[in-house]
């Protein structure tokens, strides 16, 4: 290691307090340092080099230090890096507003800037909470959300979701939802069948809609994929069977798209596979091509009419940053690249060969499922496949067989036991062969070929 990497490594260790790591863990191994980034490959201090399996936290799409997107940064820098857009507007931010509009599903019709996914989402529930306000519907004040929800880390973002390990502890803290089960068909909550059920999870969402349709004032989800929990994939259907219910309830259908938005799934944005239209969506991630923090909430334009109004009907929320025009300039190189490359028609035929390349995978003792949508990919590591028995959360497999991926040159993070794979969607069909074969050789090295039953 050379001298500067230890003393950057000390330092870290000395001063740094990482985001949803085991404290203990990180102090006990010197950090790897990421210095700079070229396409699909991350750079360490040691001249080191990586693919970056999980596009940086789910983030890159068209490759790291592209000169379009960072000549309009550059560009933008050179005129006015920040200005409010509190009282007043900028170029970028009106901009990148028509063409999100142009590309949004169904009737959104209205952009509401933050900076992250968790701040998307809690507009879009305060936004949904108000618009029943506004109309004078005072009792629409739940929220119906999924069991095994990831919408964010804010107090109002956790309480729609559900991950007990993050969110047990403030439990005080969080308001009541009404709870759904979640469309996980290897673990079915309902202990039932896909091949049989009907869909029955979407029914019962529908039961409980039924029940309290005077109180809810909207539905939240993840469309297609819940991400977070690890990578779970509903049942074709089951996304628009959900909207047909919110209809049906006359609830607002918010889509998290935080995750699956900007080409993740294979599609623009997750609901066009079903062709769901929601009341509001909130976007982040993947909306500047990875490069500067910007987040996004959309609504409609009915939703937009009940907020106008005198100082009752006003939307009391905002941040500094909010409409930040070089975050809104990188925005608009990405949905440029978008169309010049023709990112999402090449990505089709890279999808099919990932699903052939995770194919052999799925046979592995220990894979008890092999999740895929688009570029959305989970493994799921078990102790015994015949009973999808989990191994222990103490045996950190997940962590383990990404850690054994490092010295292989590829970087990717686990939620808990599922193996999750998120390619820059620019990625070549070697890089991607290199990615899939350093993961089966790594669960091949962590978890070994036998059954362990
Ligand atoms: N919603 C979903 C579906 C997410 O996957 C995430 C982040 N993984 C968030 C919200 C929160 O986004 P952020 O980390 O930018 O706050």
């Amino acid at each position: 290691m050379s001298d500067r990497t230890g003393h950057l490594a000390q330092m870290d260790h000395r001063y740094l307090w990482h985001p949803f790591t085991h404290l203990s863990e990180w102090l006990a191994v010197p950090p790897l340092i990421v210095e700079r980034a070229e396409g699909v490959y991350l750079y360490d201090t040691e001249g080191r080099r990586y693919l970056d399996g999980v596009s940086s936290l789910w983030v890159n799409i068209h490759g790291h230090n592209r000169a379009e997107i960072n000549r309009a940064i550059t560009d933008q820098l050179g005129r006015v890096a920040h200005s409010t857009l509190l009282g007043l507007a900028n170029p970028p931010a009106v901009e990148l507003a028509a063409r999100l509009v142009a590309l949004a599903p169904g009737r959104l019709s209205r952009v509401f800037y933050s900076d992250t996914g968790a701040c998307a989402v809690e507009i879009a529930l305060k936004m949904a909470f108000q618009y029943w306000q506004n109309l004078g519907q005072r009792r629409r004040i739940k929220f119906l959300a999924l069991e095994n929800a990831y919408h964010g880390d804010t107090v109002g973002s956790m309480s729609v979701g559900d991950m007990s390990l993050y969110y047990d502890l403030y439990r005080p803290l969080l308001f009541e939802v009404l709870r759904a089960p979640s469309p996980y068909c290897y673990r079915c909550s309902l202990g039932r069948e896909p091949q049989t059920c009907g869909l029955a999870c979407a029914d019962e969402l529908g039961r409980l809609l039924a029940a309290h349709a005077e109180e809810v004032a909207a539905v939240i989800l993840e469309p297609l994929v819940q991400g977070a929990a690890g990578m779970i994939v509903a049942p074709p259907g089951y996304l628009k069977k959900v909207e047909q219910y919110c209809r049906q309830y006359g609830v607002l259908l918010i889509c998290d798209e935080v995750a699956t938005g900007f080409g993740r799934t294979g599609r623009m944005f997750a609901c066009e596979h079903e062709g769901v239209e929601p009341d509001l969506m909130a976007v982040a991630k993947g909306i500047t091509g990875g490069y500067l923090p910007l987040a996004a909430t959309l609504a409609t334009e009915e939703i937009f009419r009940a907020f106008v109004g005198g100082p009752e009907k006003t939307l009391y929320h905002g941040h500094t940053y909010t409409g930040n025009p070089l975050a809104c300039a990188a925005a608009l190189a990405s949905l440029d690249l978008f169309e010049k490359e023709r990112t999402l028609e090449k990505l089709g035929p890279k999808i099919g060969l990932l699903s052939r390349l995770l194919a052999p995978l799925k046979e592995h003792p220990h894979v008890g499922e092999v999740r895929q949508k688009g570029f959305m990919v989970g493994i799921e590591l078990v102790a015994d496949k015949s009973r999808c028995r989990p191994y222990p959360p103490q045996a950190r497999i997940g962590h383990r067989v990404c850690m054994q991926c490092r010295p292989k040159g590829v970087i990717i993070r686990p939620l808990g036991d599922v193996v999750v794979l998120m390619p820059p969607l620019v990625i070549e069909e070697p890089e991607l062969r290199r990615l899939v074969a350093a993961v089966a050789e790594a669960v091949d090295e962590v978890c070994g070929r036998g059954d362990g039953a």
